[in-house]
């Protein structure tokens, strides 16, 4: 709405004779008018009903008041088509609907001590005709609803560049804050405009003072434009309604705070306090602050792409430029995501009060204690209580995710009782299977000679028809390539295996053996010493682009990490980053020059570090 209550009469009059003038270029179709006097009342004229791309006649109507009772949809156009009007009284413009009421050059004349067009609801753009009220009430007033004028209508009407309005668009404006726009040259402070066809809609933005306030947001039509001062609507065919928002606010500019990866994707490696893209107001202070999860520890951070070493937080001080802070963390832990069996009283065993369900939770609390006393593992759980009913297996297996290893503790069973083995169920596919399986033997042998089963353990593989693995917690797993293994500590169903099963102290042997097993696997020990991991094989470059060259390799067992270095103009190796995936693209590099790398492995367990000897240089020359 752009006008209060009560248009005055003078100003809408003037408005109206100025269009007259000009309505002599409109080319509506004569035509297509019922040409008999029949059509026409005596003391009206005919009106039309048109859609909004103003061509299509919808209905002739015998008066502008039936038109207007007529209407039923928005953006329609009423047109008086033949012959000045004349009202015995006022017209109640009631339609809740938006649209113009075209006087097409004609005038609309009346007597009448109220309003001539009494507008209670709809928004009603009004153009190309004069009206004129003898009666000493106004021409137009809103009583609930709202009239439209044209855009660059601003109370006195002298410009001869008006001419009709053949189609009903708005521009709404909402402004707020510290700043004044123009339409067209013609200040406007909010609203709803007409858009005139042919005519550019040029917007413009001003902050009420520039060293203080700037342009916070504009949005067109719900789309952000960013912080501009000017905005043209290209859209010359206005068949469109647009609504336009602005903001001013303090001039702020934006600190943009990102944890880097510099491991796998799937971790998330520690905070960076705010996160995020967030505006500091000009002249003011932005603190960051930098933190590392458990199993990860800063290694650099970088600010405005100058490294600042580890630091646990930064100050940018009166901030007067967009700024840029990322921390990179590197991995010092193995995770392991341990998922202890189903839920409460499941599965009976052979032994009264053997469930395996019960069982494997209390060896999965042992397991998660005897790892816990390695320096270099992180334990996790898939489940933190014993419940009373099986979670989702694809779901528990997903939450492998960011770990380096799940394990899945069971005990099978049998129709046969005799049956007494240890089998390891591990990830079918590259790039896990080769660590699951290695794992997976391990964890067998340990249950056999922990439980002195009568037959040797089994290794297994089960694939769906699609390829990927049959069972559930598995297949959640390699979602995100994380080696997977169900370990089934031999058979339920075998009274001398559930009887071993149900002895705290045998569940607790177990955990430590197991422990044990896999920490050797990853060359672990409780006192904190680690054994160097090989070095990477399958190191090689692949030029992506004039600034990228990625760099792979394929992991070594039982490595933390790794540690990607590139040759200086001085010809010494740098470090560029550190990542736990097999895969870095070192980009913002100059196009046509040759870059050399060395990548090495590293191992951690808890402060102790050792690194493997480096992969052969290899280098690549840009595009
Ligand atoms: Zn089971």
């Amino acid at each position: 709405m752009n006008r209060k209550k009560g248009i005055s009469s003078k100003r809408v009059k003037t408005f109206w004779g100025v269009l007259l003038s000009l309505c002599v270029a409109f080319t509506f179709m004569p035509a297509a008018l019922p040409s008999s006097a029949n059509a026409v009342s005596a003391s009206n004229a005919a009106a039309a009903l048109y859609k909004a791309d103003g061509k299509t006649v919808v209905r002739y109507y015998s008066s502008l008041k039936s038109a207007i009772k007529g209407l039923s949809n928005n953006n329609r156009i009423i047109k008086v088509l033949n012959k000045d009007v004349t009202l015995t009284g006022g017209i109640t413009v009631n339609r809740d609907y938006k649209y113009t009421i075209d006087l097409n050059g004609h005038s609309v004349t009346g007597s009448s001590t109220s309003a001539l067009l009494d507008i209670t609801a709809g928004t009603v753009g009004i153009a190309n005709g004069t009206i004129t009220n003898t009666g000493g009430g106004s021409t137009v007033a809103e009583n609930g609803g709202s009239a439209v004028l044209p855009e660059d209508y601003s109370g006195s009407i002298s410009s001869s560049s008006l001419s009709h309005i053949p189609q009903a668009h708005f521009v709404n404006l909402t402004a707020e804050g510290n700043g004044s726009q123009t339409l067209n040259g013609s200040s406007w402070t909010s609203g709803s405009r007409f858009i005139r066809t042919g005519s550019s809609l040029h917007l413009t933005f001003t902050p009420s003072d520039t060293s203080v306030y700037e342009v916070a947001g504009l949005t067109v039509n719900g789309a952000d434009k960013g912080k501009i001062t000017s905005y043209t609507i290209a859209d010359s065919s206005r068949t469109r309604d647009y609504s336009v928002s602005v903001k001013y606010d303090y001039i702020s500019f934006n600190v943009q705070a990102v944890t880097m990866m510099g491991s796998s994707a799937n971790t998330i490696c520690g905070t960076i306090d705010p996160a995020g893209t967030t505006a500091v107001r000009k002249g003011e202070s932005r603190t960051i602050t930098i933190s590392a999860k458990d199993g990860y520890q800063l290694d650099d951070v970088v600010v405005d792409g100058v490294s600042q070493g580890a630091v646990t937080s930064y100050t940018f001080s009166n901030v007067n430029e967009d700024h840029t802070i990322s921390a990179y963390y590197e991995k010092t832990a193995l995770f392991i995501m341990l998922d202890p069996g189903h839920f409460k009283n499941y599965n009976k065993g052979a032994v009264s009060g053997y469930y395996e369900g019960n069982q494997m939770w209390k060896l999965g609390n042992y397991l998660e204690s005897a790892l816990k006393e390695y320096p270099g593992i992180i334990v996790g759980k898939t489940k933190s209580s014993l419940m009373t009913y099986e979670s989702g297996v694809y779901a528990r297996g997903l939450k492998a995710k960011g770990y380096d290893l799940f394990v899945s503790l069971h005990s099978n069973s049998s129709d046969v009782s005799s049956v007494d083995y240890p089998l390891a169920i591990v990830s079918a596919n590259a790039p896990m299977y080769t660590e699951a399986r290695g794992v997976g033997v391990k964890l067998a042998k340990v249950v056999k000679s922990t439980m002195n089963t009568k037959q040797d353990y089994q290794i297994w593989i089960k694939r769906q028809s699609d390829g990927r693995d049959w069972y559930g917690v598995i297949r959640g797993a390699a979602e995100y390539d994380v080696p997977a293994v169900i370990v089934e500590h031999s058979f339920h169903s075998n009274r001398t295996a559930a009887k071993w099963l149900m002895s705290d102290a045998n569940l607790q042997k177990m955990a430590d053996n197991e422990a044990a097993a896999i920490a050797d696997y990853y060359g672990l020990s409780k006192d904190g010493t680690v054994a160097a991991p090989k070095k990477p094989t399958g190191f090689r470059l692949t030029v992506r682009s004039s600034s990228k060259i990625k760099i792979s390799w394929t992991k070594s067992l039982g490595a933390t990490g790794y540690q990607i270095y590139r040759k200086d103009s001085s010809g010494n190796y740098t470090k560029i980053a550190t990542t736990s995936s097999s895969s870095y693209t070192d980009s913002g590099l100059v196009s046509k020059t040759t870059y050399t790398y060395k990548i090495r492995a590293y191992r951690t367990n808890g402060s102790a570090k050792t690194t493997s000897s480096c992969a052969s240089a290899r280098s690549a020359t840009t595009k």
